[in-house]
């Protein structure tokens, strides 16, 4: 008698979790383009904010500094490259640990993925970094009343107190901080330029928008007071560089890509939106002119809750450029750009290599879209390669993950992947491990001698389905045999069985 092991006929690895979420990633073509990007709108649909969202930014004055080169009209080349910045969590908890608001791994998770499923768009990611509880009561229960205390309107003894002398940060990451209350992007603090979020906001519109002044933008109507009657002090309603009346490279957000925009949708005189956020008042600038399409809809404004859904293009041009030219340059020392291989490297979990099986196995990053590449045939890869070994064989493309799909993700045995955000031809991490042993899978018997609906099913427990004289007890004839692994993947080879 010999066995002949036909092939593996179909290899189904974690086809539950490899799942197309929908048709495409609506904004990433092959290759992002700065200079005809115009407006994203964000496919994010939040839930009701539960309170007033107000943000106390405090501009970085190195980025403002090398903003002031930023020339909208004549934008130089963009590198195109994709810039991904470290993300750390903190969370402030009573002394023994509790909060009434705690947020947990899954919530900041959540929060990088709905970071990379926008500013990856225009290639700005962020590699989750880990998070940390801050032990304070006080600091639990700090109302950021100023009326109580001045100084408290923009919590500067937060980051003085409690933050920078118990180093609770991570010097070349952005540092975001969850509260009870208040918030903002508060400039540079030490080493760091941190975030302050409700926690609330955190999920939500807020981070992004906090986010958006991380990246070197202001917001669209300017200051943050209501904008005076003085002609002077508004951002003027004309785009036109030779208009006399000109004053958009110098007021408001001092972009022309924005148009000028009032201050709160609900706390500036005759501003209406409608059902979709399309803006229908009839609100006057401080020069007695109607507003022109206010950016209502803008991350970057004071809008309602469920209208935050676009950068515009000169938006997101700034962000690239204040990454390029001051993260990249003098702030080097504060904001590592290079790492862009970590999000190839799981946020938790191990990778099985030999011995017994854990059901712990790596997870990646949500928020991104990974395309999975068949290794099967590529020989024995028991630990997944480095980032930069391309030098493995690799077939046809297996599965993919779209960005939508909130997790998890793992990495299939038998394949290596790609990030698309990151690269779209040359698939990393190639995975074939020979050591992993099934828990337990099943022996179909085609009776017929070829695959029709004439069989038979046994169930083999984990003694029998790794049993090396499993197919020597066979009869002659056509098999499927199934195994099944802890991490939820199931391998199916066709056996053929013939009579010496
Ligand atoms: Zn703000």
């Amino acid at each position: 008698m010999n066995c002949r092991r036909i092939g593996v006929v179909w290899k189904s690895n974690q086809i539950q979790i490899i799942m197309k979420i929908k048709n495409s990633s609506a904004f990433f073509s092959k290759r992002f383009n700065i200079f005809i990007v115009i407006v994203i709108i964000s496919n994010l649909h939040f839930v009701k904010a539960q309170e007033e969202f107000d943000c106390e930014y405090t501009p970085v004055p190195l980025v403002e500094l090398s903003s002031a080169n930023f020339n909208e009209l004549q934008l130089g080349p963009d590198d195109g490259r994709p810039y991904v910045i470290n993300i750390h969590f903190w969370q402030v908890v009573r002394d023994d640990g509790t909060s009434d608001n705690l947020r947990t791994l899954q919530d900041f998770i959540d929060a990088t993925a709905l970071l990379n499923r926008t500013f990856g768009q225009f290639g700005v990611l962020f590699k989750y970094d880990g998070y940390d509880y801050i032990e304070s009561t006080y600091w639990y229960d700090w109302d950021g009343d100023p009326l109580e205390d001045p100084t408290e309107m923009n919590g500067q003894n937060f980051y003085d107190e409690l933050i920078l002398p118990n180093n609770h940060y991570i010097p070349l990451s952005y540092n975001v901080y969850v509260v009870n209350i208040g918030g903002g992007s508060h400039g540079q603090q030490g080493p760091i330029l941190p975030t302050r979020l409700s926690y609330w906001g955190l999920n939500e519109y807020v981070i992004i928008h906090e986010t958006g002044h991380f990246l070197g933008l202001n917001h669209t109507f300017g200051t943050y007071e209501e904008p005076s009657n003085n002609p002077d002090l508004c951002e003027h309603q004309t785009r036109n560089i030779n208009d006399p009346d000109f004053n958009a490279l110098t007021h408001g957000d001092k972009l022309i890509g924005t148009y000028a925009t009032p201050y709160k949708y609900d706390e500036y005189p005759d501003v209406l939106l409608d059902g979709n956020c399309n803006y229908v008042g009839t609100a006057v600038d401080c020069n007695g002119e109607f507003y022109i399409n206010p950016e209502y809809k803008n991350f970057m404004s004071y809008t309602r809750y469920d209208c935050y859904q676009e950068f515009k293009g000169a938006q997101i041009a700034k962000m690239r450029f204040v990454i390029r030219e001051v993260f990249l340059g003098p702030l080097n020392t504060h904001i590592d750009t290079i790492h862009r291989k970590e999000l190839y490297k799981p946020y938790i979990g191990e990778y099985y290599v030999v011995g017994p099986q854990t059901n712990h196995p790596p997870q990646f990053q949500p928020g991104l879209d990974y395309e999975f590449v068949d290794v099967s045939q590529a020989g024995t890869y028991n630990v997944p390669t480095e980032y930069e070994d391309t030098s493995f064989w690799y077939g046809q493309t297996v599965g993919t993950i779209n960005k939508e799909y909130p997790g998890p993700i793992y990495h299939p045995n038998g394949t290596a992947f790609k990030i698309l955000q990151l690269d779209q031809n040359q698939p990393r991490m190639c995975y074939n491990n020979t050591n992993r042993t099934p828990s337990d899978g099943s022996v179909i018997h085609f009776l017929d001698g070829y695959p029709n609906g004439n069989y038979t099913i046994t169930p083999q427990d984990s003694t029998q389905i790794n049993n090396s004289e499993l197919i020597n007890t066979l009869n002659p004839g056509l098999y499927n045999i199934q195994k099944n692994y802890l991490d939820g993947s199931t391998e199916q080879v066709m056996i053929l069985k013939e009579n010496e």
